[in-house]
């Protein structure tokens, strides 16, 4: 499968973008970043979003993809999430006073809303034409839940923010189709504290989590704070196995 990585960073400036990932051009992971890298013709491909959690940086551009899509004849766009972080998104971004609720709306190119609302319950999957979701709750200061993406005979696995996990490498052990694996390193060692205070990881405890991790395939690090980003990823570098990279914004093959 194709993953291309639009933001692969905690933060944004004119070089680095917040955290958006596009699988085989119709699977969007987190919508950090997604509208501000793709052309019209491209958002209108998008099959499915799925969200992690609600945090700002992960769903800037959600409302924006589903703007551009009412006014172009798109099908709805499937917004994926578990159910804890749906309540968040219907309660705090589309809740009439930030943004509407887009799935009351009809759009007037297609007659139909431009999105779908796809709750699913913590540790269940849905299935949305040939693609697999299976969600999976992780350690972050909110609600969320990272993600088993399983398409055309591939999975790769999403855990979003998260501090240390057993829950989610057990899960994702489970799949014997895995290519790749995308977790996070926010902070360098020295910043310990303050990651396991706001559940994120740094490339120590990247390395921990590695252990967890039963395939021999690549695991990257990804939504680095930018002030930080060379330091974190000389860490990951000097971390002994072979499998931990650091995620950079560019088309990966898995
Ligand atoms: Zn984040
Ligand atoms: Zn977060």
């Amino acid at each position: 499968m194709r993953l291309r990585v639009l933001g692969a960073y905690g933060a944004v400036d004119a070089t680095h973008n917040l955290t958006g990932y596009l699988i085989d051009d119709r699977i969007a992971v987190d919508a950090g970043t997604l509208t501000s890298k793709l052309t019209l013709v491209q958002q209108a491909r998008i099959e499915s979003v799925f969200v992690t959690h609600a945090h700002a940086d992960h769903i800037r551009d959600l409302p924006h993809l589903i703007v551009n899509r009412f006014n172009q004849n798109a099908p709805p766009l499937n917004i994926i999430a578990s159910s804890e972080v749906m309540d968040r998104l219907a309660n705090y971004v589309f809740n009439g006073e930030v943004w509407p609720d887009f799935e009351k709306i009809v759009a007037p190119e297609t007659g139909r809303p431009a999105i779908q609302y796809r709750a699913v319950a913590p540790g269940k999957k849905i299935r949305i034409g040939t693609t697999e979701f299976t969600v999976v709750p992780v350690n972050h200061s909110v609600p969320a839940a990272g993600v088993i993406v399983e398409m055309d005979g591939q999975s790769v696995a999403f855990t979003g923010d998260t501090g240390p996990t057993d829950q989610f490498w057990k899960r994702t052990n489970r799949f014997e189709n895995l290519v790749g694996v995308i977790t996070e390193a926010s902070f360098p060692n020295d910043f310990q504290t303050l990651a396991a205070e706001s559940g994120h990881l740094t490339p120590e405890l990247f390395e921990r989590e590695l252990v967890k991790i039963q395939r021999d395939i690549p695991i990257y690090a990804s939504h680095r704070k930018i002030p930080y980003d060379k330091k974190i990823e000389s860490e990951i570098k000097n971390i002994r196995d072979r499998r931990a990279r650091v995620l950079v914004e560019k088309q990966y093959t898995l």
